[in-house]
Protein backbone atom coordinates (compact mmCIF):
# COMPACT_ATOMS: atom_id res chain seq x y z
CA UNK A 1 0.00 0.00 0.00
CA UNK A 2 1.36 3.49 -0.79
CA UNK A 3 1.48 6.32 2.12
CA UNK A 4 0.37 8.77 -0.52
CA UNK A 5 -2.63 9.73 1.38
CA UNK A 6 0.05 10.21 4.59
CA UNK A 7 2.78 12.48 2.24
CA UNK A 8 0.00 14.53 1.23
CA UNK A 9 -1.60 14.70 4.78
CA UNK A 10 1.75 16.19 6.21
CA UNK A 11 2.52 18.69 3.11
CA UNK A 12 -1.50 20.32 3.65
CA UNK A 13 -0.18 20.44 7.19
CA UNK A 14 2.02 23.33 6.05
CA UNK A 15 -0.50 24.90 3.62
CA UNK A 16 -4.11 24.15 5.16
CA UNK A 17 -5.11 25.00 8.74
CA UNK A 18 -5.23 21.54 9.82
CA UNK A 19 -4.20 20.30 6.53
CA UNK A 20 -7.94 20.51 5.44
CA UNK A 21 -10.75 22.36 4.45
CA UNK A 22 -13.37 21.49 6.90
CA UNK A 23 -12.37 20.29 10.42
CA UNK A 24 -13.62 16.87 10.57
CA UNK A 25 -12.04 16.16 7.26
CA UNK A 26 -9.16 15.81 9.63
CA UNK A 27 -10.03 12.75 11.27
CA UNK A 28 -9.27 14.37 15.12
CA UNK A 29 -12.39 12.73 16.33
CA UNK A 30 -11.20 9.33 15.41
CA UNK A 31 -7.60 9.25 15.38
CA UNK A 32 -4.75 8.85 12.71
CA UNK A 33 -4.49 10.74 9.10
CA UNK A 34 -7.22 11.14 6.84
CA UNK A 35 -7.44 9.50 4.04
CA UNK A 36 -7.24 11.56 0.44
CA UNK A 37 -9.43 10.62 -2.08
CA UNK A 38 -9.38 11.04 -5.62
CA UNK A 39 -12.97 9.59 -7.29
CA UNK A 40 -16.27 8.42 -6.68
CA UNK A 41 -18.27 6.21 -8.45
CA UNK A 42 -21.78 5.13 -6.92
CA UNK A 43 -21.41 3.83 -3.66
CA UNK A 44 -17.55 3.66 -3.96
CA UNK A 45 -14.61 6.22 -3.08
CA UNK A 46 -11.47 5.81 -4.72
CA UNK A 47 -8.16 6.41 -2.48
CA UNK A 48 -4.91 8.13 -3.73
CA UNK A 49 -3.48 5.22 -2.23
CA UNK A 50 -5.48 2.83 -4.44
CA UNK A 51 -7.93 1.42 -1.90
CA UNK A 52 -11.64 1.24 -2.55
CA UNK A 53 -14.36 2.19 0.19
CA UNK A 54 -17.84 1.64 0.41
CA UNK A 55 -19.13 5.34 1.47
CA UNK A 56 -21.72 6.39 4.11
CA UNK A 57 -20.05 10.11 4.21
CA UNK A 58 -21.41 10.95 0.56
CA UNK A 59 -19.95 14.38 1.00
CA UNK A 60 -22.11 14.91 4.04
CA UNK A 61 -25.56 14.23 2.56
CA UNK A 62 -25.24 16.07 -0.98
CA UNK A 63 -25.12 12.31 -2.77
CA UNK A 64 -28.55 11.01 -2.31
CA UNK A 65 -27.79 9.56 -5.93
CA UNK A 66 -24.11 8.20 -5.40
CA UNK A 67 -21.08 9.62 -6.66
CA UNK A 68 -21.34 11.03 -10.04
CA UNK A 69 -24.55 9.82 -10.82
CA UNK A 70 -24.35 9.88 -14.91
CA UNK A 71 -27.59 11.48 -15.62
CA UNK A 72 -26.40 14.44 -13.09
CA UNK A 73 -22.81 14.25 -15.19
CA UNK A 74 -24.25 15.10 -18.39
CA UNK A 75 -26.05 17.74 -17.00
CA UNK A 76 -23.20 19.14 -15.75
CA UNK A 77 -21.45 18.28 -19.15
CA UNK A 78 -24.27 20.21 -21.66
CA UNK A 79 -24.42 22.92 -18.61
CA UNK A 80 -20.65 23.51 -18.75
CA UNK A 81 -20.88 24.25 -22.48
CA UNK A 82 -23.42 26.61 -22.42
CA UNK A 83 -21.31 28.95 -19.39
CA UNK A 84 -20.25 28.63 -16.11
CA UNK A 85 -21.80 31.65 -14.76
CA UNK A 86 -23.44 34.81 -16.34
CA UNK A 87 -23.90 36.74 -13.10
CA UNK A 88 -27.80 37.32 -14.79
CA UNK A 89 -31.26 35.85 -14.56
CA UNK A 90 -31.70 32.03 -15.95
CA UNK A 91 -34.57 30.32 -16.83
CA UNK A 92 -33.24 26.80 -14.54
CA UNK A 93 -32.98 28.99 -11.42
CA UNK A 94 -36.91 29.81 -12.34
CA UNK A 95 -37.74 25.88 -12.90
CA UNK A 96 -35.29 24.97 -9.56
CA UNK A 97 -36.96 27.43 -7.26
CA UNK A 98 -40.52 25.93 -8.69
CA UNK A 99 -39.27 22.28 -7.82
CA UNK A 100 -38.56 23.92 -4.70
CA UNK A 101 -41.81 25.24 -3.62
CA UNK A 102 -43.42 22.34 -5.10
CA UNK A 103 -42.42 19.74 -2.57
CA UNK A 104 -41.98 22.86 0.22
CA UNK A 105 -45.68 23.84 0.37
CA UNK A 106 -44.41 26.33 3.66
CA UNK A 107 -42.07 27.98 0.85
CA UNK A 108 -44.15 30.80 -1.42
CA UNK A 109 -40.82 31.86 -2.45
CA UNK A 110 -37.19 30.48 -2.57
CA UNK A 111 -33.89 32.50 -2.50
CA UNK A 112 -30.98 30.63 -3.46
CA UNK A 113 -27.19 31.35 -2.15
CA UNK A 114 -24.06 29.12 -2.56
CA UNK A 115 -24.03 27.25 1.26
CA UNK A 116 -26.22 25.92 4.29
CA UNK A 117 -24.29 28.71 5.73
CA UNK A 118 -25.40 31.58 4.33
CA UNK A 119 -28.59 30.38 3.83
CA UNK A 120 -29.17 30.06 7.60
CA UNK A 121 -27.73 33.50 8.12
CA UNK A 122 -29.73 35.20 5.29
CA UNK A 123 -32.76 33.50 7.47
CA UNK A 124 -32.10 35.03 10.48
CA UNK A 125 -31.32 38.22 8.94
CA UNK A 126 -35.03 38.38 7.61
CA UNK A 127 -36.58 37.09 10.54
CA UNK A 128 -34.49 40.08 12.38
CA UNK A 129 -35.88 42.45 10.16
CA UNK A 130 -39.20 41.06 9.89
CA UNK A 131 -39.81 41.18 14.17
CA UNK A 132 -37.55 44.12 15.15
CA UNK A 133 -36.39 41.37 17.71
CA UNK A 134 -32.96 40.56 18.54
CA UNK A 135 -33.16 37.35 20.20
CA UNK A 136 -32.85 34.20 18.68
CA UNK A 137 -33.68 30.78 20.02
CA UNK A 138 -31.68 27.78 19.03
CA UNK A 139 -31.35 23.50 20.71
CA UNK A 140 -27.93 22.63 21.77
CA UNK A 141 -26.47 20.09 19.54
CA UNK A 142 -27.91 21.33 16.39
CA UNK A 143 -25.51 22.98 13.66
CA UNK A 144 -26.37 25.56 11.78
CA UNK A 145 -23.46 26.28 9.51
CA UNK A 146 -20.35 29.01 11.05
CA UNK A 147 -22.20 31.71 11.55
CA UNK A 148 -21.41 33.90 14.08
CA UNK A 149 -24.91 33.81 16.26
CA UNK A 150 -25.42 29.98 15.46
CA UNK A 151 -21.80 28.78 16.91
CA UNK A 152 -23.16 28.50 20.69
CA UNK A 153 -23.32 24.67 21.29
CA UNK A 154 -23.09 23.66 17.76
CA UNK A 155 -22.51 20.53 17.31
CA UNK A 156 -20.72 17.74 15.73
CA UNK A 157 -17.51 20.00 14.33
CA UNK A 158 -17.44 22.15 17.45
CA UNK A 159 -18.69 18.96 19.90
CA UNK A 160 -15.79 16.96 18.20
CA UNK A 161 -13.27 19.54 18.90
CA UNK A 162 -14.43 20.25 22.40
CA UNK A 163 -15.13 23.62 21.91
CA UNK A 164 -18.29 24.92 23.29
CA UNK A 165 -18.14 28.09 21.43
CA UNK A 166 -15.93 29.70 19.10
CA UNK A 167 -13.37 32.23 19.72
CA UNK A 168 -13.83 35.53 17.44
CA UNK A 169 -17.60 35.60 18.02
CA UNK A 170 -18.64 38.66 19.28
CA UNK A 171 -19.97 37.79 23.20
CA UNK A 172 -22.32 40.77 22.51
CA UNK A 173 -23.49 38.42 19.45
CA UNK A 174 -23.36 35.35 21.05
CA UNK A 175 -25.74 36.70 23.78
CA UNK A 176 -28.49 37.44 21.78
CA UNK A 177 -28.89 33.62 21.70
CA UNK A 178 -30.56 31.00 23.56
CA UNK A 179 -29.29 27.68 23.57
CA UNK A 180 -31.58 25.17 25.39
CA UNK A 181 -31.74 21.23 25.11
CA UNK A 182 -33.22 19.18 22.00
CA UNK A 183 -36.22 17.78 22.84
CA UNK A 184 -36.78 19.29 25.80
CA UNK A 185 -40.75 20.90 26.07
CA UNK A 186 -40.50 22.22 29.65
CA UNK A 187 -37.28 23.73 28.83
CA UNK A 188 -39.32 25.03 25.73
CA UNK A 189 -42.10 26.29 27.67
CA UNK A 190 -39.83 27.67 30.14
CA UNK A 191 -37.70 29.96 27.90
CA UNK A 192 -40.93 30.95 26.13
CA UNK A 193 -42.48 32.32 29.59
CA UNK A 194 -38.98 34.56 29.74
CA UNK A 195 -38.33 35.59 26.51
CA UNK A 196 -40.94 33.92 24.12
CA UNK A 197 -42.02 38.26 22.85
CA UNK A 198 -38.28 39.03 22.74
CA UNK A 199 -37.31 36.34 20.25
CA UNK A 200 -37.02 36.79 16.44
CA UNK A 201 -36.72 33.34 16.01
CA UNK A 202 -36.42 30.19 16.86
CA UNK A 203 -34.19 28.00 14.63
CA UNK A 204 -34.46 23.93 14.50
CA UNK A 205 -33.00 20.84 12.74
CA UNK A 206 -36.47 18.80 12.95
CA UNK A 207 -34.31 15.83 12.80
CA UNK A 208 -30.84 16.82 14.29
CA UNK A 209 -28.32 15.22 12.13
CA UNK A 210 -24.94 17.38 13.49
CA UNK A 211 -24.95 15.86 17.17
CA UNK A 212 -25.47 11.98 15.23
CA UNK A 213 -29.17 11.66 14.02
CA UNK A 214 -31.28 12.52 16.69
CA UNK A 215 -34.83 12.15 15.72
CA UNK A 216 -37.62 14.98 17.21
CA UNK A 217 -39.55 12.94 20.74
CA UNK A 218 -43.20 13.21 19.84
CA UNK A 219 -44.75 16.34 20.45
CA UNK A 220 -42.00 18.46 20.35
CA UNK A 221 -41.89 20.17 16.87
CA UNK A 222 -45.62 20.65 17.43
CA UNK A 223 -45.27 22.42 20.36
CA UNK A 224 -42.27 24.57 19.23
CA UNK A 225 -44.84 25.57 16.29
CA UNK A 226 -47.33 26.44 18.87
CA UNK A 227 -45.28 28.57 20.98
CA UNK A 228 -43.55 30.39 18.34
CA UNK A 229 -47.09 31.26 16.78
CA UNK A 230 -48.08 32.76 20.11
CA UNK A 231 -45.64 34.86 20.94
CA UNK A 232 -44.90 35.77 17.26
CA UNK A 233 -41.17 34.75 16.58
CA UNK A 234 -40.33 33.00 13.21
CA UNK A 235 -40.21 29.16 12.99
CA UNK A 236 -37.25 28.34 11.02
CA UNK A 237 -36.85 24.87 9.90
CA UNK A 238 -33.41 24.39 9.01
CA UNK A 239 -33.28 21.45 6.59
CA UNK A 240 -30.26 21.96 4.78
CA UNK A 241 -29.49 18.52 5.67
CA UNK A 242 -32.92 16.69 5.99
CA UNK A 243 -34.53 18.39 3.04
CA UNK A 244 -34.96 16.08 0.52
CA UNK A 245 -33.41 13.70 2.55
CA UNK A 246 -35.89 12.15 5.41
CA UNK A 247 -38.75 12.91 2.63
CA UNK A 248 -39.52 14.41 -0.74
CA UNK A 249 -40.70 17.07 2.03
CA UNK A 250 -38.35 16.77 4.05
CA UNK A 251 -38.97 16.99 7.71
CA UNK A 252 -42.25 18.89 7.59
CA UNK A 253 -43.55 16.78 5.34
CA UNK A 254 -42.87 14.20 7.58
CA UNK A 255 -44.20 15.18 10.43
CA UNK A 256 -47.00 17.50 8.87
CA UNK A 257 -45.19 20.65 10.27
CA UNK A 258 -45.24 23.74 8.57
CA UNK A 259 -42.31 26.37 9.55
CA UNK A 260 -42.15 29.71 8.55
CA UNK A 261 -38.77 29.56 6.68
CA UNK A 262 -36.61 27.06 5.68
CA UNK A 263 -33.26 26.65 5.04
CA UNK A 264 -32.11 24.62 2.37
CA UNK A 265 -28.50 23.18 0.88
CA UNK A 266 -26.84 19.71 0.31
CA UNK A 267 -29.29 17.78 -2.02
CA UNK A 268 -30.39 20.68 -4.31
CA UNK A 269 -27.16 20.85 -5.40
CA UNK A 270 -26.57 17.69 -6.21
CA UNK A 271 -22.89 17.61 -4.87
CA UNK A 272 -22.29 21.29 -5.96
CA UNK A 273 -21.84 24.49 -3.68
CA UNK A 274 -25.55 26.17 -3.09
CA UNK A 275 -28.26 26.87 -0.46
CA UNK A 276 -31.52 28.16 -0.35
CA UNK A 277 -33.64 30.17 2.14
CA UNK A 278 -37.31 30.61 1.42
CA UNK A 279 -40.93 30.50 3.68
CA UNK A 280 -44.24 32.74 4.23
CA UNK A 281 -44.25 35.49 0.96
CA UNK A 282 -44.80 38.55 3.94
CA UNK A 283 -41.27 37.40 5.22
CA UNK A 284 -39.20 36.42 1.65
CA UNK A 285 -40.59 40.07 0.26
CA UNK A 286 -38.79 42.24 2.62
CA UNK A 287 -35.18 40.75 0.82
CA UNK A 288 -33.72 43.38 -1.52
CA UNK A 289 -34.84 44.23 -4.27
CA UNK A 290 -38.24 43.24 -3.35
CA UNK A 291 -38.16 44.61 0.50
CA UNK A 292 -34.88 46.19 2.40
CA UNK A 293 -33.23 43.64 4.02
CA UNK A 294 -29.88 43.45 1.58
CA UNK A 295 -28.31 39.87 0.56
CA UNK A 296 -26.30 39.23 -2.67
CA UNK A 297 -24.05 36.36 -4.12
CA UNK A 298 -21.84 36.66 -7.30
CA UNK A 299 -22.09 33.33 -7.97
CA UNK A 300 -25.69 32.68 -6.51
CA UNK A 301 -28.34 30.16 -8.57
CA UNK A 302 -25.01 29.96 -10.92
CA UNK A 303 -25.78 27.35 -13.73
CA UNK A 304 -23.79 24.36 -12.95
CA UNK A 305 -24.83 24.16 -8.98
CA UNK A 306 -28.96 24.26 -10.47
CA UNK A 307 -28.48 21.97 -13.50
CA UNK A 308 -26.77 19.44 -10.88
CA UNK A 309 -29.94 20.39 -8.35
CA UNK A 310 -32.50 19.80 -11.07
CA UNK A 311 -31.65 16.87 -12.56
CA UNK A 312 -30.83 15.22 -8.51
CA UNK A 313 -34.35 16.47 -7.73
CA UNK A 314 -36.06 14.92 -11.19
CA UNK A 315 -34.47 11.94 -10.48
CA UNK A 316 -35.62 11.51 -6.57
CA UNK A 317 -38.84 12.48 -7.66
CA UNK A 318 -39.40 8.99 -9.85
CA UNK A 319 -41.60 6.17 -8.62
CA UNK A 320 -40.72 4.46 -5.89
CA UNK A 321 -37.43 6.27 -5.45
CA UNK A 322 -37.79 6.10 -1.32
CA UNK A 323 -38.76 3.17 -1.20
CA UNK A 324 -36.21 1.73 -2.52
CA UNK A 325 -33.43 3.96 0.11
CA UNK A 326 -35.88 3.06 2.88
CA UNK A 327 -35.13 -0.92 2.61
CA UNK A 328 -31.54 -0.66 2.46
CA UNK A 329 -31.01 1.56 5.18
CA UNK A 330 -33.40 -0.39 7.21
CA UNK A 331 -31.21 -3.56 5.94
CA UNK A 332 -27.89 -1.62 7.01
CA UNK A 333 -29.55 -0.66 10.38
CA UNK A 334 -31.61 -4.01 11.26
CA UNK A 335 -28.08 -5.36 9.81
CA UNK A 336 -25.72 -3.50 12.31
CA UNK A 337 -28.10 -3.88 15.63
CA UNK A 338 -27.65 -7.83 14.70
CA UNK A 339 -24.32 -7.43 14.63
CA UNK A 340 -23.60 -5.54 17.49
CA UNK A 341 -25.81 -7.70 19.68
CA UNK A 342 -24.05 -10.83 18.75
CA UNK A 343 -20.66 -9.27 19.82
CA UNK A 344 -22.36 -7.75 23.11
CA UNK A 345 -21.84 -4.20 22.17
CA UNK A 346 -24.64 -1.74 23.40
CA UNK A 347 -25.86 0.55 21.28
CA UNK A 348 -28.24 3.18 20.38
CA UNK A 349 -29.40 2.93 16.37
CA UNK A 350 -30.91 6.14 15.77
CA UNK A 351 -32.31 6.39 12.02
CA UNK A 352 -34.84 8.42 10.03
CA UNK A 353 -34.87 7.37 6.26
CA UNK A 354 -31.45 7.22 4.91
CA UNK A 355 -29.68 9.01 7.61
CA UNK A 356 -28.42 6.82 10.77
CA UNK A 357 -25.63 6.90 13.84
CA UNK A 358 -24.68 4.09 15.75
CA UNK A 359 -23.97 5.60 19.27
CA UNK A 360 -21.97 3.44 21.62
CA UNK A 361 -24.55 4.18 24.56
CA UNK A 362 -26.62 1.78 26.89
CA UNK A 363 -29.48 4.54 27.21
CA UNK A 364 -30.91 6.22 24.58
CA UNK A 365 -30.14 8.83 22.45
CA UNK A 366 -32.24 11.76 22.67
CA UNK A 367 -30.12 15.14 22.92
CA UNK A 368 -26.95 16.54 22.98
CA UNK A 369 -26.27 15.41 26.34
CA UNK A 370 -26.66 11.45 26.07
CA UNK A 371 -24.57 12.05 22.41
CA UNK A 372 -21.96 13.45 24.75
CA UNK A 373 -22.45 10.85 27.19
CA UNK A 374 -21.78 7.75 24.59
CA UNK A 375 -18.30 6.02 23.99
CA UNK A 376 -16.49 7.95 21.40
CA UNK A 377 -13.27 6.02 22.44
CA UNK A 378 -15.40 2.97 20.99
CA UNK A 379 -16.86 4.50 18.06
CA UNK A 380 -13.18 5.05 16.84
CA UNK A 381 -12.16 1.47 17.25
CA UNK A 382 -15.35 0.85 15.58
CA UNK A 383 -14.30 3.55 12.58
CA UNK A 384 -11.22 2.22 12.02
CA UNK A 385 -12.15 -1.21 11.90
CA UNK A 386 -14.47 -0.73 9.34
CA UNK A 387 -11.76 1.70 7.18
CA UNK A 388 -9.09 -1.68 7.01
CA UNK A 389 -12.05 -3.22 5.45
CA UNK A 390 -13.19 -1.25 2.86
CA UNK A 391 -16.41 1.08 4.54
CA UNK A 392 -15.62 4.69 4.80
CA UNK A 393 -18.22 5.80 7.48
CA UNK A 394 -18.12 9.32 8.96
CA UNK A 395 -14.64 9.96 10.88
CA UNK A 396 -16.85 11.65 14.10
CA UNK A 397 -19.13 9.91 17.03
CA UNK A 398 -21.29 12.75 16.21
CA UNK A 399 -22.28 12.86 12.74
CA UNK A 400 -24.73 10.74 10.57
CA UNK A 401 -23.93 8.66 7.89
CA UNK A 402 -25.73 8.08 4.66
CA UNK A 403 -27.08 5.86 2.55
CA UNK A 404 -27.96 7.00 -1.44
CA UNK A 405 -29.75 5.39 -4.42
CA UNK A 406 -26.18 3.81 -5.38
CA UNK A 407 -26.24 1.36 -2.62
CA UNK A 408 -26.85 -2.13 -3.28
CA UNK A 409 -28.08 -4.77 -1.50
CA UNK A 410 -24.74 -6.38 -2.30
CA UNK A 411 -22.79 -3.16 -0.62
CA UNK A 412 -24.71 -3.08 2.49
CA UNK A 413 -24.29 -7.03 3.06
CA UNK A 414 -20.20 -6.12 2.88
CA UNK A 415 -20.93 -3.70 5.16
CA UNK A 416 -22.48 -5.46 7.73
CA UNK A 417 -19.55 -8.46 7.12
CA UNK A 418 -17.14 -5.74 8.34
CA UNK A 419 -19.25 -4.45 10.81
CA UNK A 420 -19.20 -7.68 12.70
CA UNK A 421 -15.58 -7.92 13.24
CA UNK A 422 -15.85 -4.11 14.19
CA UNK A 423 -18.11 -4.50 17.07
CA UNK A 424 -15.47 -7.47 17.81
CA UNK A 425 -12.81 -4.83 17.46
CA UNK A 426 -14.66 -2.88 20.06
CA UNK A 427 -14.79 -5.38 22.59
CA UNK A 428 -11.21 -6.46 22.36
CA UNK A 429 -9.07 -3.92 23.27
C1 LIG B 1 -24.47 21.14 6.50
C2 LIG B 1 -25.43 21.95 7.31
C3 LIG B 1 -25.39 23.35 7.33
C4 LIG B 1 -24.27 24.13 6.69
O1 LIG B 1 -24.23 23.99 5.31
P1 LIG B 1 -22.85 24.38 4.56
O2 LIG B 1 -23.21 24.21 3.12
O3 LIG B 1 -21.83 23.43 5.07
O4 LIG B 1 -22.56 25.79 4.93
C5 LIG B 1 -26.39 24.03 7.98
N1 LIG B 1 -27.37 23.37 8.61
C6 LIG B 1 -27.43 22.02 8.64
C7 LIG B 1 -28.57 21.35 9.33
C8 LIG B 1 -26.46 21.27 8.00
O5 LIG B 1 -26.50 19.93 8.06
Amino acid sequence: MSNKSKDLFRKALGLIPGGVNSPVRAFRAVGGDPVFMCRGKGSRLMSVDGDQFIDYVMSWGPLILGHAHPEVTNALARAIEAGTSFGAATEAEVELAERIRQAFLSMDRVRLVNSGTEATLSALRVARAATGRDKILKFDGCYHGHVDSLLVKAGSGVATLGLPDSPGVPSALAQLTLSIPYNDISALEATFERHGTELAAAIVEPVAGNMGCVPPSPGFLAKLRDITERDGAVLIFDEVMTGFRVAYGGAQELYGIRPDMTTLGKIIGGGLPVGAYGGRADLMDQVAPAGPVYQAGTLSGNPLAVAAGLKTLEIIRRDGFYESLESRSEQLASGLQAAARKAGVAIQLNRIGSMLTVFFSSPSVTDYESARRADSAAFARFFHSLLDHGVYFPPSAYEAAFLSSAHSREDVGQTLDAAAGAFEAVTNR
